[in-house]
């Protein structure tokens, strides 16, 4: 199993279950259950070149939300949009969600999201986007996949939402933060860019990080997971502050 997710997806476990947290047998058994070779296959798709790089708007993404809605539905999540599985703003947003266990804590949300859009044709290039946001794009759909085949499901109800729009100035979350589907949101974890353990300060295989470091509480639960799971987990002062362009 790709390390890296193991560390996503005992976060979201975490949180979904309220603390106190440990992540047990049965957990770390559905855990296992994610598959390199399922990731792959879903990115193999969604970054092909029939989808012409999913820009927005365009048949490619539309295929795309098409592919992920299909996936959602495969792994039993209830349509969480306006229109089945798509929340209909300027475009699309997916989203379904897998309902919590807990009679009082189902009416609370943890979101998982990443976006499905990329930059699409530009002369005669195709920009396939497979890492940014591909990868966070299917492991959205992993995860989703797994978690609803737990037995008990997690306490909280979990929101799988993937964006459109996000390289023409993040609108599908935007839209998505006025129009949520869940009246209680605990917390949202963005998954970007994924896919790749290289970087331009060394390789970074085994690790994760998150935007925005010291701006959220999330970070310590984060923190527990990677403890949790042997992945480590590093605050980059390149991304340890607000960026310039968030509004
Ligand atoms: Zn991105």
């Amino acid at each position: 199993m790709p390390r890296r997710f193991t560390v996503l997806l005992a976060a979201v476990l975490t949180i979904a279950a309220a603390p106190p947290v440990a992540i047990t047998d049965a957990q770390r058994t559905v855990l296992e259950r994610i598959s390199a070779q399922s990731l792959e296959g879903h990115l193999w798709f969604i970054a092909s070149d029939l989808l012409e790089g999913r820009a927005t708007p365009s048949r490619g993404l539309d295929i795309a939300a098409e592919y992920i809605a299909a996936q959602f539905r495969r792994a039993g999540l209830e349509p969480a949009g306006d229109n089945g599985y798509f929340q209909m703003g300027a475009a699309k947003n997916v989203a379904g969600i897998l309902r919590g266990s807990d009679p009082q804590l189902r009416d609370t949300c943890v979101v998982l999201s990443a976006h499905y859009d990329h930059l699409g044709v530009r002369g005669d290039q195709i920009y396939n986007g497979a890492n940014d946001d591909g990868s966070g794009t299917v492991s959205v759909i992993e995860i989703a996949s797994v978690l609803a085949e737990m037995n008990p499901r997690p306490k909280r109800s979990i929101v799988f939402v993937t964006f459109y729009g996000e390289e023409l100035g993040e609108r599908g979350s935007q839209y998505f933060v006025r129009h949520p589907v869940c009246p209680s949101t605990v917390a949202d974890l963005n998954l970007e860019q994924v896919g790749r353990t290289d970087s331009t300060e060394g390789p970074r295989a085994g690790s994760a990080t998150l935007t925005g470091f010291d701006f959220t509480d999330i970070a310590p639960v984060i923190e527990e997971a990677g403890e949790a799971t042997g992945i480590r987990i590093y605050n980059d002062p390149k991304w340890a502050f607000r960026p310039p362009h968030w509004r």
